[in-house]
């Protein structure tokens, strides 16, 4: 099997002054320090504290996302902000179609899709997001709709670029719920996604690059449920939104995707 990154993304959404971000960028900064076996540790701060952040992580390990970006390089688009102004700033990764902006802000399949082909032509890693409403999961759906997200996103994406693009299964429910999808529920639905992927690229022989995508789960990630979703085969890695919000918190978080870097992460279930 191909060996994918694991990434610890952390999602700050509307949080964080250039102050406070400044603090909390430096705080992981400091944790990652001398660490081996790392995860690619990615802080996503509000655009207006992309250059604090940047700032407090330089010369570490740590990298630093834009929560969402708009598709065209400039224009009369107010309010939005363009790929070419987050590669200026050194932006490495960027969100895309995290549910409160499809939830809020009227994202679509076909927004997400033009984001992520103006994600890839600008060299930004998206992080692709996913998942189904509550209402989608209780009739039975949840399956088709993320299929149907992924397929959408990936149209006329070369396969070349899978060896870039990230995807995160992000139910809805249990997005700062509280409530996490269990494990053995995420791995199926990620193992859904990574068969919808190879299913996508069958014709030209490229399934085989789906098995290089790599899956995150989110929703309510914290230091006591991560270990137990980083020992799964198909979570890659996780996208955390409340409990990146603060040092004692997020390293912990950092601590087990290093675990499933060096294989040692321990499926609990699997020790009984
Ligand atoms: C998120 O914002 O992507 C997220 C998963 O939030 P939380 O961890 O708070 O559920």
């Amino acid at each position: 099997m191909t060996k994918r990154k694991t990434i610890i993304a952390g999602n700050w959404k509307m949080f964080k002054t250039r102050k406070e971000a400044t603090e909390l960028a430096s705080a992981v900064a400091a944790g990652c320090k001398g660490e081996k076996d790392l995860p690619e540790v990615v802080l996503i701060p509000p655009f207006t504290s992309i250059e604090s952040a940047l700032n407090a992580i330089k010369d570490s390990p740590v990298s630093v996302g834009a929560q969402n970006m708009d598709w065209r390089d400039n224009g009369a688009f107010t309010g939005e902000v363009s790929p070419v102004m987050l590669t200026e700033l050194g932006v490495k990764y960027v969100l895309i179609g995290h549910s409160e902006r499809r939830q809020f802000f009227g994202e679509t399949n076909q927004t997400v899709n033009q984001r992520l082909k103006a994600a890839l032509a600008h060299k930004l890693i998206p992080i692709v997001c996913v998942g189904e409403t509550l209402d989608e999961r209780e009739s039975g759906l949840t399956d088709s709709v993320v299929r149907r997200q992924v397929g959408a996103a990936l149209a006329e994406i070369p396969p070349e670029a899978l060896e870039i693009i990230v995807v995160a299964y992000e139910p809805v429910w249990a997005i700062g719920t509280g409530k996490v999808c269990e494990a053995d529920e995420a791995n199926r639905v990620l193992g859904q996604i990574r068969a919808t992927i190879a299913d996508l690229y069958k014709e030209g022989g490229n399934s085989g690059l789906a098995d290089q995508v790599p899956l995150l789960y989110g929703g309510s990630v914290k230091p006591s449920n991560i270990e137990e979703q980083m020992a799964k085969p198909e979570i890659d890695g996780a996208l955390v939104g409340g409990a990146s919000l603060k040092a004692e918190e997020f390293l912990p978080l950092i601590k087990a995707g290093q675990k499933r870097v060096q294989g040692t992460a321990k499926d609990s279930l699997s020790k009984v």
